[in-house]
């Protein structure tokens, strides 16, 4: 429990108490299984890798497959590529995958291991099977977060496989960022209804959300193919969501191959989700479906009947940049005054969009990045807001201080609606409100006085 957190805030500036953000890898191998028959490979001690597995695992309730170099002493020293050489040999005779994706910890960065180098010894001396493909991306913890760590292998996709032959596809790359398979689901849904054709990486759908048939499957019928990654090459252009999670490696492709792209938010609640179907509808060429404009017209009724529920309640949010700048917006556009506004990932760009948002409504809002769950709860203790929407760890500040409590973004540990339902699109922005509304209201007829409590709302 957090009662022993005070009210009285002190300057605190080397110091990060219950960080809103986990460690690189676990966003890499969450992204490495985002591509068909992958096993995501921890360069490192056995240790991170459980830690990274049962994180995703606890997340996804499914089981999360990686394998690891285990350093011991002897790699500390001397180096990991002895490791690294026997664990691609294991893996390629025992698991046969199609594609290997190898990342750092802590402890290979700070020893400073070459993974290309190591890569082409593996070539050469014929430990990586012909046909077979290894890529890599560094991923040291003691910088960014779990948001940066997927970048970095999102981007190490493009950087390995994506291929120019010249003749361009009638296709667009989509890049997700690091969204639930849900909500890669709803995405490749409402592409499909406006029919547009894409190729949508890393593609977590079909992997980590699998239908119970009796029958364990190491590489599910899910992920994008290696073919696949390499024709991003030749799209006509790519939709990227989410400026922390997805744009360094569109940024990526247009620099390798010339794809333009389009720069968007994740599209989250209405003005965002507008945004990406107009970009779908600009960038594919098509009209919008009237299936779609039906969709967006009921999220819009809802939010107009139920204005009076979201009216001036101020909310804290917290979570990873990409989720909380798209929410912001969102919360924006219900007419809600999001009061304090935190991610634990570093970049300078949350503030600066999550201000731009909020400038006029609210502007006086606490806007952080690079900050912490300890400083949030401060905030709170000080003054107080009517809703706290975040991931599974600021249920401690929502019990303490018996606020209502939405789960939102990355982990959610204790809820299972994440895994089925989307958050993305006008339907995912229709579930979102269904949950503040519950929270906001549920808290009311538990605590209201009892000429306040309303059979009909
Ligand atoms: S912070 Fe570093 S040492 Fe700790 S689990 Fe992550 S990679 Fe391993």
């Amino acid at each position: 429990m957090l009662n022993g957190t005070t009210a009285e805030i002190k300057p605190r500036e080397a110091l990060r108490i219950n960080p809103a953000k986990t460690c690189q890898p676990i966003g890499a191998m969450y992204a490495a299984l985002g591509i068909h028959g992958c096993m995501p490979h921890s360069h490192g001690s056995q240790g991170c890798c459980a830690y990274h597995r049962s994180h995703l695992t606890r997340h996804f309730k499914e089981p999360v497959i990686a394998t690891t170099s285990s350093f011991t002493e002897g790699a500390s020293v001397f180096g990991g590529l002895a490791n690294l050489n026997q664990a691609l040999s294991n893996i390629f005779t025992i698991y046969n995958p199609e594609i290997v994706a190898v990342h750092t910890t802590c402890l290979s960065e700070v020893i400073g291991d070459d993974i290309p180098m190591m890569i082409k010894k593996s070539i050469e001396d014929g430990t990586i099977p012909k046909g077979k493909v290894v890529i890599h991306a560094n991923t040291p913890s003691f910088v960014g977060s779990h948001v940066t760590g997927f970048a970095n292998m999102t981007t190490a996709m493009v950087r390995y496989l994506a291929e120019k032959n010249g003749h361009r596809l009638f296709q667009l790359n989509l890049i997700p960022g690091f969204v639930d398979p849900a909500d890669i689901r709803e995405l490749k849904r409402i592409v499909a209804e406006m029919g547009v054709k894409a190729v949508v990486f890393p593609d977590t759908s079909g992997v980590l959300d699998l239908p119970q048939d009796g029958r364990y499957r190491m590489f599910p019928h899910g992920g994008t193919t290696i073919e696949e990654l390499k024709s991003t090459g030749d799209s006509s252009c790519t939709i990227a969501l989410g400026h922390f999670t997805s744009h360094p490696a569109a940024t990526e492709l247009d620099e390798k191959c010339g794809v333009g792209c389009a720069f968007l938010e994740l599209p989250i609640g209405l003005t965002e989700t507008d945004r990406f179907i107009h970009a779908l509808r600009n960038y594919g060429g098509v009209d919008v479906p009237a299936t779609i404009g039906d969709e967006r017209g009921r999220l819009l009724d809802a939010m107009s009947d139920m204005h009076q529920y979201f009216h001036k309640k101020r909310v804290a949010i917290a979570g990873d940049p990409d989720h909380v700048i798209a929410l912001t917006q969102f919360l924006s556009d219900l007419d809600m005054k999001p009061a304090y506004v935190i991610t634990g990932s570093p970049g300078k760009h949350f503030e600066q969009r999550v201000t731009e948002i909020l400038k006029d409504q609210v502007p006086d809002a606490v806007v952080k990045q690079n900050s912490d769950l300890f400083a949030l709860h401060q905030w709170i203790k000080n003054a107080p807001v009517d809703l706290i929407i975040g991931n599974t760890y600021c249920k401690y500040i929502a019990r303490e201080e018996k606020i209502p409590f939405v789960r939102f973004g990355f982990p959610v540990l204790d809820r299972m609606g994440h895994r089925y339902f989307p958050c993305v699109g006008y339907m995912g922005a229709l579930r979102l409100m269904e949950k503040m509304n519950d929270a906001l209201l549920d808290h009311k007829d538990r605590e209201c006085a009892d000429e306040y409590f309303e059979l009909i709302q």
